[in-house]
């Protein structure tokens, strides 16, 4: 059957209509999504073939919908965040990535507490406040230890935010983090369909589990991100479309996508890799459902693409996650092939970064970059 036909008539007005309320039923979305695809594949149609021009001009619409949407709120600002890859062990086996325990040919390294306090003060100086520390499920990094280099960057940089990415944790540890001075925690949920989070995962991990975390880490007072693969293995337009339902229920502070890309060491080695105009397409909608969310363009992003992330800066994303980890590190996290590690993907090359924002009309600046409308109590950053 061929979608396109039927709903490209409707999708302008779905867009429109998600402009204005910031919402739509899963149907909804789903219809917009094989709209946009042509169908059910999840590729939409390349340059020359049928129903190309349909699909670019319909991203082009999302795009211009998306645009002022987040100029209202933040301007022509891009918010920068400096990502410290603090270990490469994981006791996961997710099938898609790289860093799973089952890698043997992964190279593994954890980084120390004053390696960690480095990357921070070398991204302090080149101007990030922000400072992500990512990481494989590695039980070496305990509460108390966790918790210490928290303090640790706290102490130091008072007028900073601390993001964590440290994967499942137990509602305890997360309220212990967030007292610690943590601010804001990024868990993707990978998928909001169980069937398929079961495809993505070994039994012993659920999407049941995924959400308790993501429900105790707002509990505990984080700003919270979730987010998913673009096109990994089984996902539809019905599991994307339970996705964007998932978002516009659970209204994270940060949502981050950015397309699935085959590792060669994993079972998924010869999956193909998500579209990058269906990840642009779906930054668009992301934005135009909630309009505040902190939106990156990922590394997947640009891996994928030369032009990755300023096309997702360009379709509705505001923030760039570039990499502050010890250089000889980078080559060794590597959740999927041919992951950048250089160019504007390094922190240290800030003025290629920002150059390439200005050549596309934003400004990269130096600040902490709270959701907009989000109630920031500045002491709390400074008695600790
Ligand atoms: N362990 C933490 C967690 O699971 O949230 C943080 C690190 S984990 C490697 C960060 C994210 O990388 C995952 O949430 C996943 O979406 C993404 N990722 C892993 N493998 C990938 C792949 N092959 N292609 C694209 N993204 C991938």
């Amino acid at each position: 059957m061929n979608h396109s036909a039927i709903d490209l008539t409707t999708a302008y007005e779905l867009i429109d209509r998600l402009a204005e309320v910031h919402a739509l039923p899963p149907a909804d979305y789903a219809a917009l999504i094989r709209a946009f695809c042509g169908g059910d594949t999840l590729r939409p149609p390349k340059e020359g073939e049928i129903g190309a021009e349909a699909s670019a001009a319909l991203a082009a619409y999302a795009r211009a919908k998306a645009d002022p949407l987040r100029r209202q709120y933040y301007g022509n600002q891009i918010f920068i965040r400096g990502l410290i890859e603090y270990s490469s062990w994981c006791k996961n086996d997710c099938l898609y990535c790289g860093l799973r325990k089952s890698n043997h040919t992964a190279e593994r390294y954890r980084l120390d507490t004053e390696e960690i306090l480095a990357c921070c003060e070398e991204g302090y100086r080149i101007g990030f406040r922000t400072f992500v520390l990512q990481g494989g499920e590695d039980p070496y990094f305990t509460d108390p230890v966790l918790c210490g280099i928290v303090s640790a960057i706290r102490s130091r940089y008072p007028d900073c935010a601390i993001t964590l990415s440290a994967g499942e944790r137990s509602r305890e540890s997360y309220q212990s983090l967030k007292a610690a001075g943590a601010d804001r925690y990024l868990l993707r949920h990978e998928t909001a369909d169980p069937a398929h989070y079961a495809l993505l995962h070994p039994p012993v991990q659920t999407l049941e589990t995924r959400m308790r975390c993501l429900a105790d880490l707002r509990d505990a007072g984080f700003q919270v991100g979730c987010g998913f693969m673009v096109g990994s293995p089984g996902q539809s337009a019905d599991t994307l479309a339970q996705d964007l339902a998932f978002i516009q229920n659970f209204r994270p502070e940060m949502c981050g996508i950015g397309p699935f890309i085959p590792h060669h060491a994993t079972p998924f080695a010869k999956e193909r890799a998500g579209s990058m105009e269906l990840t642009l397409f779906l930054l668009s909608l992301l934005r135009l459902l909630q309009p505040t969310l902190l939106l990156p363009a990922t590394t997947a992003l640009g891996t994928i693409h030369p032009q990755g992330r300023e096309l997702g800066i360009q379709a509705g994303a505001n923030v760039i996650m570039p990499n502050l980890s010890p250089a000889i590190r980078r080559g060794q996290y590597l959740l999927y092939d041919n992951k950048l590690t250089s160019g504007e993907e390094s922190a240290q090359n800030l003025a290629l970064l920002k150059k390439q924002m200005d050549g596309i009309g934003f400004s990269v600046v130096t600040d902490r970059g709270d959701p907009a409308g989000a109630d920031i109590d500045a002491s709390q950053s400074k008695d600790v």
